[in-house]
């Protein structure tokens, strides 16, 4: 018997928090020990069965593996590593006996405990889910110590699916991976692949052994050009690897995928194995030249990363000069689906027009299973639906809003003098005189923890069971309880607290032109936390003042400098799901322009201090060189359309985080803020003498305290912290802050931590 086909019509994963957030709640409250594991486990595997029943539903096959099964309970990266046995030594006491490690050692691993900081986390490619870091050495000994994958393929088999377990790739795992904290100087984690690749190879034959027919690796760090290591290495890394994983006896057939952009030279690499099939995301990458082959072509020319119902004939066309390539050639997504929500027509709010455009999850398999029905019956079967997504693509063209003359003719008559501030020896000066800050002045990055009350007062008003003078006055209360707060443990620099906002980005959209909102829309961030994005379908303006009323009234609670709080240009956009009709430029600049208005009212109330966030900065960066000036040119550009409408003494902050700021230290510079929050301590200030020998000359806040985790810092940790900030920046640069805004903390650790740093503060002022 021939082994089975490549499904004709699959997707490279689903979202895997749950059309209500099932999988969130549920693990939240096994974490907070309301739930046993069990209890948890049986909520997951529901989950599971009901994904794989939607998913035929909407048209994929119960037996032709082209059901993923990409279940995660937390991260996909950490499933790979608790897979393979990388568990880092602080954590060795979580492995048992016999060299597993269960569910609650999983969760730690990714939370920290006690003294034992969790595993670090970093922006996958260049999308907003966070994974966490394997840290890899000498020591890390790889083995079989996770079993799951297997038993999720068994439990699907059991229930009548024969589906496509999804892992990470070797490949990927090793050039995601960093260093662990004792390995040798010039160690890198790919020098380990010899002793990780037997464990796939026990992976591959225990999963042939479960009844699977394919498997899928998940190589994007091959398309990936950011990476640390030389390409040729790379490239003999994944010659290696996959020579070693296709001579396996028995196993399931080799489906390798690179979502996020094109393979480029490892395509090649990769055919030239003895491996299956390989995605090519013909999204953002585009098709190879020049190549053919008589392996499987998966196109993945459905956008997993975008929420458009798009241009369907085209991707169909695509298809067809894929078939060019290769005799055999089969349709996916370009990346899995966990970057878009569930369902549209989940969204009862949303206007049938914007719905007729837009394709979330659900949507997309429906395209996929159209397409392949264009690919097995032939261009005429479809013919109908390919129209119709015409038709739809058309209508969004025309429509009204997404055109705006007024909004058209600003961004038309913009000059190199919108996009600059003055001098900044002289900026420095004015802010020193008007603000009469200390010595490593203290701050925070803005939100207090959104507690259950705020929730609810947000709940109630939109529910319209409360009045906006009621929703008002509660919001005002915790914004004084929150200045209370600070002045009480001696922060110099007050933040109201952002308790009115939803959400850093959708709070923004809702009050600007050009965005829509939805109510179920909530993609993974990481772990158990969502984000809901919203869509930016029009041209964007600022109908009123959004922020100046929170910010002034907060000033009047305090004698102490109020920072006002914006979310930028760049991030609005990366938190966003963006219209694809123009360049991203345009829109940046038209959202840059609405947050300008937005900044010269709050300095015209008398707001000195303006943070403006671009925690996303790096996430958008392009994965290839090519694109990358250009991107780092209008993203720069944006930020700085939106903050150079201020005088000198207005002081603009801005903060980032994520903790690969290598390729953008430059541009960090370049956005010429005066001062730059940075997320730290989870590294301990490993990107500090970076940053300095960058010759950054303007004000830097390296965090302090990580704040995703409930981890408190001890007054010594931050201490240490901050002299090693010191001991490579000029001490007049450094602000103290946290890593992050508090939002998602408690109360108690919050005033703890908080604590900390400040008699942290004052010791190390003392000591200077
Ligand atoms: N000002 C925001 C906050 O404190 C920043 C959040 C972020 O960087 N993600 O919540
Ligand atoms: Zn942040």
């Amino acid at each position: 018997m021939s082994a089975p086909a490549f499904p004709t019509g699959s997707i490279l994963g689903y979202p895997r928090i749950g059309p209500r957030r099932e999988l969130k709640k549920a693990v939240e409250s096994f974490w907070a020990g309301k739930t046993t594991v069990d209890e948890l486990e049986a909520t997951a595997a529901e989950l599971r069965a009901s994904t794989r029943e939607r998913l035929v539903a909407l048209g994929l096959k119960a037996d032709d593996s082209s059901i993923p099964e990409a279940f995660s309970f937390y991260d996909q990266v950490l499933d790979a590593a608790v897979t393979v046995g990388a568990i880092p030594t602080r954590f060795a006491d979580l492995v048992a006996e016999d060299g597993t490690i269960d569910l609650a050692g999983y969760f730690t691993i990714a939370r920290g405990a006690g003294q034992n900081t969790p595993a670090e986390m970093t922006k996958w490619f260049d999308s907003n889910y966070h994974y966490l870091v394997p840290e890899i050495g000498p020591e890390t000994d790889f083995h079989l110590a996770s079993d799951r994958l297997l038993r999720q393929v068994a439990e699907a088999t059991t229930s009548g699916y024969t589906t496509r377990p999804v892992i990470v790739g070797p490949v990927t795992f090793l050039l995601l991976s960093k260093p662990s904290e004792g390995a040798p100087e010039g160690y890198q984690p790919l020098d380990r692949l010899d002793d990780l690749l037997p464990v796939y190879a026990e992976l591959l034959a225990g999963l042939a052994a479960v009844g699977a027919d394919w498997v899928q690796l998940d190589e994007p760090g091959l398309v990936s050009e950011s990476i640390d290591v030389p390409r040729e290495r790379v490239l003999a890394a994944t010659k290696q690897a996959y020579e070693l994983l296709s001579s396996v006896p028995i196993r399931p057939q080799i489906f390798v995928a690179a979502p996020y952009n094109s393979l480029g030279d490892a395509l090649p690499v990769l055919d030239a194995t003895a491996i299956e099939a390989i995605q090519l995301d013909l999204v953002r990458g585009s098709l190879p030249v020049g190549f053919s082959t008589t392996k499987t072509l998966v196109g993945g020319v459905i956008d997993g990363h975008n929420i458009w119902r798009g241009d369907l004939a085209g991707a169909f066309s695509t298809l067809e000069s894929l078939l060019e390539l290769s005799p055999s050639v089969a349709v996916t997504t370009s990346t899995s689906l966990f970057h878009v929500p569930h369902d549209v027509q989940d969204e009862p709010l949303l206007a049938d027009q914007l719905k007729n455009w837009l394709a979330f999850a659900d949507q997309k398999v429906g395209q996929v299973a159209t397409l392949a029905s264009g690919l097995i019956d032939g261009k005429a079967a479809i013919q109908g639906e390919l129209d119709a997504a015409s038709a739809a693509l058309d209508d969004r063209h025309s429509a009204v809003g997404v055109r705006d003359g007024a909004v058209r003719e600003r961004a038309a008559a913009l000059t190199e003098s919108d996009f600059t501030r003055g001098d900044y020896a002289a900026r420095l000066a004015a802010q020193d005189a008007a603000l009469g800050l200390p010595f490593l002045p203290t701050t925070t990055i803005g939100s207090f923890p959104q507690t259950g009350d705020i929730r609810k007062s947000r709940a109630a008003f939109a529910a319209g069971r409360i009045s906006e003078d009621e929703y008002r006055e509660a919001m005002r209360a915790e914004i004084r309880s929150v200045v209370e707060l600070q002045e009480k443990i001696g922060i110099d620099v007050i933040v109201h607290g952002e308790p009115e906002r939803n959400d850093m980005v959708q709070y923004f959209a809702e009050n600007l032109d050009g965005f829509a909102v939805t109510q179920n829309g909530w993609v993974q961030s990481y772990g158990s936390r969502c984000t809901r994005p919203s869509i930016l379908w029009g041209d964007v303006s600022r109908p009123s003042p959004i922020t100046v009323e929170w910010s002034t009234y907060t000033q009047t609670l305090t004698p102490k400098p109020v920072k006002g709080m914006l979310t930028g240009p760049v991030t609005i956009l990366a938190w966003s799901f963006v219209r694809d009709d123009q360049p991203l430029r345009d829109t940046a600049n038209q959202v840059a322009l609405a947050l300008r208005d937005e900044i010269v009212d709050l300095e015209a109330a008398g707001i000195g201090i303006i943070q403006v966030d671009e925690p996303a900065l790096r996430e958008l960066l392009p994965l290839k060189k090519k694109d990358q000036a250009d991107y780092l040119d209008w993203s720069v550009g944006s930020f700085r359309l939106a903050t150079s409408g201020v005088g000198e003494a207005t002081q603009i902050h801005t903060h980032l985080c994520y903790s690969e700021f290598g390729v953008v230290i430059d541009a960090i510079d370049k956005l010429d803020a005066d001062v730059t929050s940075i997320e730290a301590a989870r590294s301990k200030m490993e990107v500090v003498p970076d940053i300095q020998s960058s010759g950054f000359g303007r004000g830097i806040g390296p965090g302090v305290y990580d704040i995703h985790s409930p981890r408190v810092p001890s007054v010594d940790e931050v201490t240490q912290l901050i002299e090693l900030a010191l001991g490579s920046i000029p001490e007049r640069q450094i602000w103290v802050n946290p890593d992050c805004g508090l939002k998602t903390r408690g109360y108690d650790e919050t005033v703890e931590s908080l604590t900390n740093v400040i008699t942290a503060t004052r010791a190390v002022r003392e000591a200077h």
